[in-house]
């Protein structure tokens, strides 16, 4: 789940982290009453769950409060969009409006898990700021990894040579190495999958200062952080996604046609696998999990139905505690004989007879295949009939 940079912000204060002064407006009339209890120049920031804010205009200077206002209205209401968002942008219904600041020197700062190496992993460069995609690409030299053994923890040694290689020495070196330990302890309490600050920046009177913040929270560990749910931003979701938050159904939206309902993640993505080998397209990744319910399995497939990309669906179900019946019901529930789109179904393992009797017995126009491959070649071959001479 990710955080807005308010929100972020506020939790950077609790772990004493400099950030500026400011706070969320949703109105126009908010963003003029923050200026005038500031008394000073502002920066309006529209928050979205994205980076490239600055470079596609989400970021304004305002030094007078009738013009913080106007900026603020121009704003609100508006999308966005930046190579992190895809064409149609995000929703700005919030803006941060916090003092300006006057910058001399933009790092780059970041906790986030390794992978690979099951550790966790510090990310820094001197060359941060709005351009660090292209310095990761270009001058991949310039940036620091550092690993962090979970079990001792970042240690300040690791921490000094970070910011040494920074170029940061005397005072600001040794704020830097508390401030790296403030944020690790901030990425462990609060669950974090991704923390990072981008720019980290020393202010023309020698402070560091995080002038911006996403924060990623591990939705696995939600459950231990009720509090933290609350900051939940659904606006920034796709309508379909949220959809199946409420249903706990694993979706994620992908650029081709066909539909894919499928019970466990390996499953989905063999899935996905197969049917690009046979030339689909899958247009998402959609998981009931194992054990679903017959509403769920209902609902999974309304949102593939609702998902305007999608030209044919297809059903790739192994029963193991999931009965082929239960499948089958919920198709038929949903469905009834009027789906525009070919269906297919692979189903195999608990009740499969029963499954496909239902299918038949409902008169739905679906195709039944035994065997993974045979299903994928079916749904691509009903999407693009072979051209008959
Ligand atoms: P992003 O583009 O979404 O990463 O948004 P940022 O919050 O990082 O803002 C983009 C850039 O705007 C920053 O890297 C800064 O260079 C600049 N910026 C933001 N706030 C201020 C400010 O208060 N003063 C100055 N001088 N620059 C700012
Ligand atoms: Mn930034």
């Amino acid at each position: 789940m990710n955080l807005h940079e308010y929100q972020s912000k506020e939790i950077l204060r609790l772990y004493g982290v400099a950030v500026p002064q400011g706070g969320m407006a949703e109105t126009p009339e908010q963003a003029r009453q923050w200026m005038e209890n500031l008394g000073r120049d502002v920066v309006l920031k529209a928050q979205i769950h994205a980076g490239g804010r600055g470079k596609a205009g989400g970021v304004r200077f305002a030094t007078t409060p009738q013009q913080a206002e106007e900026e603020a209205r121009s704003l609100l209401g508006s999308r966005i969009a930046t190579p992190q968002t895809g064409a149609a942008g995000l929703p700005v219904h919030r803006l941060l409006v916090e003092e300006t600041v006057a910058i001399d020197k933009e790092f780059y700062l970041s906790f986030t898990l390794d992978r690979e190496a099951g550790c966790y992993c510090l990310v820094a460069s001197a060359a941060g700021g709005v351009d660090i995609e292209e310095t990761a690409a270009k001058t991949p030299e310039r940036i620091w990894r550092r690993r962090i053994d979970p079990c001792l923890g970042l240690r300040p040694f690791q921490a000094r040579r970070v910011a040494l290689g920074l170029g940061l020495r005397g005072e600001s070196c040794e704020e830097a190495v508390t401030l790296m330990g403030n944020l690790y302890r901030l990425f462990l309490d609060r669950d974090c999958s991704q923390l990072e600050i981008n720019p980290l920046v020393i202010t023309g009177n020698g402070q560091l200062l995080a002038m911006d913040v996403k924060i990623n929270l591990d939705d696995n560990a939600l459950f231990r952080h009720p509090q933290q749910q609350a900051l939940f931003d659904e606006s920034q979701l796709d309508p379909l996604e949220v959809q199946a938050r409420r249903y706990d159904i694993a979706y994620i939206k992908m650029s081709g046609t066909i539909g894919c309902l499928v019970n466990g993640a390996g499953l989905a993505m063999a899935t996905l696998d197969m049917l690009q080998a046979c030339g689909g397209q899958p247009a998402n990744f959609l998981d009931i999990g194992g054990g679903a319910s017959r509403e769920k399995i209902a609902e999974a497939f309304r949102i593939l139905l609702q998902d305007q990309d999608v030209k044919g669906v297809f059903v790739n179900i192994f029963g193991g505690i999931m009965r082929c019946d239960l499948v089958a019901q919920g198709i038929v529930d949903v469905v009834g004989a009027a789906c525009p789109w070919p269906i297919v179904v692979r189903m195999a393992g608990a009740r499969v007879a029963e499954g496909k009797a239902l299918l038949a017995a409902a008169g739905l126009k679906v195709t039944c295949a035994d065997g993974l491959e045979e299903g994928a070649s079916r749904m691509v071959a009903l999407l693009c009939p072979p051209v008959v001479e």
